[in-house]
């Protein structure tokens, strides 16, 4: 796909997921027509390599797949990514979508619908998400932070949960969001994370026990290694 010049953005990518040939040709007619790119899979193994490889803005998700529940494929894409999902369901059935919805879906659609309000809701669910980002949200593997909100969520196949955190943790825990790789001496981290207090390097490790107690209540075990001598890195302990 080729971008043309003079453009200041490069639009959304939209990937649809869908095994009816006609139905995905139909909502990515659409969706070009408005200006959006599209990419398609028509099983959810292939969905799920092209949300790896794409890194789609939005997903059109259908429930019917052949080869996987389009419930247990959102579950399986919530557990590494917030991209953001609409459901397609065949039923008119309240159940399905409170489901999808409490599996992460940030809206659905059903079927049979006018390709044209599809696109409008596909409009509105990325205005809405841009918003968030635009206020800054970092995540890294299962963990997101919002700094303006103070919002801490742990994502896991089961669904989303907001962590309890002090303060004091929520800011450690933007450190390591910000920077996964890096490691960070304690002296730093009390920089941080306390920095009118004349508290001991100790006392972060105190804070470190408590945030990695509450990261793995949220589903997110092994966060936060001790770096011998050092201090901590967010990184994932090998062997969980
Ligand atoms: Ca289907």
């Amino acid at each position: 796909m080729s971008r043309s010049v003079g453009l200041t953005m490069i639009s959304s990518l939209v990937l649809v997921v869908e095994d009816d040939e006609e139905i995905a040709s139909l909502l990515e007619k659409y969706l070009a027509r408005a200006g959006y790119r599209t990419t398609k899979a028509s099983t959810g193994l292939a969905a799920l390599a092209h949300v790896q490889r794409l890194q789609p803005d939005l997903i059109l998700l259908d429930i019917g797949l052949p080869d996987i529940d389009g419930f247990d494929l959102l579950t399986k894409v919530r557990g590494s990514s917030t991209v953001p999902v609409i459901f397609l369901s065949a039923m008119d059935d309240s159940t399905d979508k409170l489901l999808g919805l409490k599996l992460g879906a940030d809206d659905y659609v059903t079927k049979p619908f006018n390709p044209q309000e599809v696109v409008a809701r596909v409009g509105a669910v990325l205005k809405r998400t841009r918003g968030v980002a635009a206020s800054e949200v970092i995540r890294h593997d299962g963990v997101e932070v919002q700094l303006d909100s103070h919002i801490a969520i742990a994502s896991t196949e089961t669904g989303r949960l907001e962590l309890p955190l002090t303060a004091t943790e929520f800011r450690l825990l933007v450190c390591f969001v910000r920077s996964p790789f890096k490691t960070f001496e304690r002296a730093s981290l009390l920089d941080a994370c306390m920095p009118e207090s004349d508290a001991l390097d100790r006392t972060v490790d105190t804070h470190i026990a408590n945030l990695r107690r509450k990261l793995a209540n949220g589903g997110q075990e092994g966060y936060i290694v001790a770096v011998r001598g050092i201090g901590y890195r967010f990184a994932r302990s090998t062997g969980v």
